[in-house]
Order: structure tokens, then C-alpha cells, then sequence
């Protein structure tokens, strides 16, 4: 690998919770000619992936695939649905969740942010106080978008968007449901159809298993309805061409053909793991994790049981204890890379990544590499995490 460091022997450890470990598989698959975007050849393979993608977001609605990071997709979501000035609700679950909030407010939203601690998913009682209120208002009805992060990458913690979904119904309003699933999709159940999500927005470089590079919005009949509309100043994200031309297997502007050999190939490695199991996978993964962190006597950042993200686990150091220098050990003795604090969080909490092309061996090797390195590194901590967690695996 280029850069100032030297080889390393052996396979490096990417165990940061996105990009995740791209499968030989898919590798191979990218590794062939890029054909004329406006051939036959292309065509098939346009309709393959525009069609095979749907069941991964659990929807049989049309979903656009961007030539762009997952950042795009969210600049997508916002600007092919709502109007200058628009209200929106969004719920502050960590660094992502103020990221999309900056965006927003930079496109010219009025954003209503919901303060968190970092530590917690969405309220959904929070979202139903605050749609009671915009209701009761002489203007009544303001908000036009509830944007919540299913999957918060920076802390670890899952929110229950059923649960948002039924404090938008019980309130009887009306806005849209806006959910970022970049790091949850094809990791951790989410259904955009059942879930009454408008705009899902997904990314390429995480439980996809592909490189960075491509973004998704799946949108309801809804947003498609809201598009119509809509009145922010958007061009290269607009769905319209995009939509039209995606019904002939084709896309408005050169697509990134490559990536989409490799989402071609992730599409049917999933479909022959199974949905289900590929959840399954990553919820025993995730448990074995939480397992090791609990036996080394560290403290995960999500506080609460059942928003304990199966994509990744964030982990605190004890006070004084710099995660950084931790990282920088594991990295030059144990050739892994482990995922660094966001934001508020940043040289106090590491990021363990556990989706994606992933299994029980290399979980092994993780959890090795991260008690090492606690040792080496003089974090204080108890032995007996990577015995906890093969006990879990070996058992279960
Ligand atoms: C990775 C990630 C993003 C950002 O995606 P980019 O591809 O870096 O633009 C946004 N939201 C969540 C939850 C993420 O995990």
C-alpha cells in the first residue's frame, strides 16, 4: 500500500465502521471494462442493479443511484422535496446527525434540532411533542420533513424508526420522513416500505461491502409527490431525468460503471446469504463485541440496551486516556485500523467496526488487536474480553 508507511506483512485490519473490507468477489467483478454507458450491454446491467437493489432497501418504489458520496444523497433528499425556508425537524444523535443538520441549514432550511446527548437514539416522544406544537401553531403544519439517522455511525446507537413513523401518524401531521440508513443498510433490519419512510437515503462503502463512491435514495409515491412541487434550486440531483431515464436502464450523466459492476455482485452475494441471515450475522457479531467491551470493564457511548448498534460498537476510554495514541498503537504494531471519535467525542472514544464483509475469525482478530493494544498502550482494562466473546461464539 502506498504512503509513508512501510509494508506490513499480512492483511490489514479495516475495522473502521465504513469503508468496510471489499470481498475478493467484488473486487474481480469491478475489474472489467467500462463499456459504453449508452450501449445494450450497459442496459442490462442498469435494469439488473436499479431492480436488484430495491429488495435491500425493502421497498418495491424506484431507487436512484448517485455517482457520489452518501453526503450527496442527503443534499438529494432535502433539495428534490421541499422549498426554500421549509421547516424541518431533525434529532441531534451524534456527529452524522449534525452533519445532515448543517446541510441542511446551509441549503436555506429552517432546521429545528433536537438537542441529544450523544448517547441515545431518536425520541420518538420528542418528535410527537414537537409536531403537536407546529400543529397547534396559527400557521399549523410549518414542519415539512422529519430527518432522523437510523444508525448513528458516530456513537453506536440504532433508532426505532417504526417508532418516529407512528409519532408522525399519531399526530396526524403530515411532513415527510426523511431516514439516513448509510451505515445500516444490508447490516441491521430496515424497511423502507413498511416503515412509511419517504426518503431513504443509503451509501456504497459500508454494509454493501463496495468501495466508497455511490449513494441512494429510495423514495416513496410521497416524495415523489412532494418533487413535484418542491422548489429548491437542484440540477445534478433532480430526479426527474434521473427517474426517466433509470426506466430504460439508463442514467441522465455518465454513471459510475465500475461501481456499479460491483453493486451488480454485492446484490446477488447478499441474495445467496439471505437478508435475514446477513442480519443474524451481525447481530451475534455485534453481541460477542459487547460482550469483550463488558468484560474489559470499558463502557460503550449508547447507554441504552436495545439501541446497541449491531453495525459497530463505540467505545469509551477511562478518563486521561487519549484514543487516539491507542489507535496509533494498534495501527503500527497491529496493522488494524480501528475508527477515531467524532465531534464532541473525538481522542476519548474508538470505533470498532464489525459490518460488512465480515465474520466470526476476523471479529477474533479485531478483539485481539484491540486487547493488545489496550496493554500496550497502558489503558487500564480487565483481561478476559476476547475469551468472553469466543466463549459467546463458540456456544451460540
Ligand atoms: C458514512 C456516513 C455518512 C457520510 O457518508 P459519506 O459517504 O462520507 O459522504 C453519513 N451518515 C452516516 C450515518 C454515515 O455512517
Amino acid at each position: 500500500m502506498a504512503g509513508n508507511q512501510p509494508y506490513q506483512a499480512g492483511r490489514h485490519f479495516l475495522q473502521i465502521p465504513g469503508p468496510t473490507n471489499v470481498p475478493d468477489r467484488i473486487l474481480r467483478a469491478m475489474d472489467g471494462a467500462t463499456i459504453d454507458h449508452r450501449g445494450p450491454n450497459f442496459e442490462e446491467l442498469g435494469r439488473r442493479v436499479l431492480d436488484g437493489i430495491k429488495p435491500i432497501f425493502q421497498t418495491q418504489n424506484p431507487v436512484v443511484i448517485y455517482p457520489a458520496s452518501g453526503t450527496g444523497a442527503w443534499e438529494a433528499a432535502l433539495v428534490n422535496t421541499l422549498s426554500p425556508g421549509d421547516r424541518v425537524l431533525m434529532a441531534e444523535t451524534g456527529q452524522f446527525a449534525t452533519l445532515w443538520q448543517d446541510l441542511a441549514t446551509r441549503l436555506g432550511l429552517d432546521v429545528v434540532f433536537i438537542a441529544g446527548d450523544w448517547r441515545h437514539g431518536v425520541r420518538a416522544d420528542q418528535i410527537a411533542a414537537a409536531l403537536a406544537d407546529d400543529k397547534a401553531l396559527p400557521s399549523g403544519g410549518a414542519i415539512k420533513a422529519v430527518c432522523c439517522v437510523h444508525n448513528e455511525t458516530s456513537t453506536g446507537v440504532t433508532s426505532d424508526i417504526a417508532a418516529v413513523r407512528k409519532a408522525i401518524d399519531e399526530a396526524g401531521h403530515d411532513a415527510l420522513l426523511m431516514v439516513d440508513t448509510i451505515s445500516s443498510l444490508a447490516s441491521i433490519d430496515y424497511r423502507h416500505d413498511e416503515w412509511g419512510v419517504d426518503v431513504t437515503i443509503g451509501g456504497s462503502q459500508k454494509g454493501l461491502m463496495l468501495p466508497p463512491g455511490l449513494s441512494f435514495n429510495a423514495v416513496s409515491d410521497k416524495a415523489l409527490k412532494a418533487h413535484e412541487s418542491a422548489g429548491m434550486v437542484r440540477s445534478y440531483w433532480d430526479w426527474g431525468p434521473m427517474l426517466s431515464a433509470n426506466k430504460g436502464g439508463a442514467f441522465p450523466f455518465t454513471p459510475a460503471t465500475n461501481l456499479l459492476y460491483g453493486l451488480d455482485e454485492a446484490i446477488v452475494m447478499l441474495g445467496e446469504e439471505g437478508l435475514a441471515n446477513v442480519f443474524a450475522r451481525h447481530a451475534r457479531l455485534a453481541e460477542a463485541t459487547r460482550r469483550a467491551v463488558a468484560a474489559w470493564g470499558l463502557e460503550t457511548v449508547a447507554q441504552v440496551e436495545g439501541e446497541r448498534s449491531d453495525a459497530l460498537t463505540a467505545v469509551m476510554l477511562p478518563n486521561g486516556h487519549d484514543a487516539d495514541a491507542f489507535r496509533a498503537v494498534t495501527l503500527r504494531r497491529f496493522n488494524m485500523s480501528l475508527g477515531n471519535g467524532l465531534g464532541r467525542l473525538a481522542g476519548r472514544v474508538f470505533r470498532i467496526g464489525h459490518l460488512g464483509d465480515f465474520n466470526e475469525l476476523m471479529l477474533a482478530g479485531t478483539l485481539c488487536g484491540v486487547e493488545m493494544g489496550l496493554a500496550a498502550s497502558g489503558v487500564p482494562h480487565k483481561k478476559g474480553g476476547i475469551q468472553a466473546a469466543l466463549d459467546f461464539l463458540s456456544t451460540e
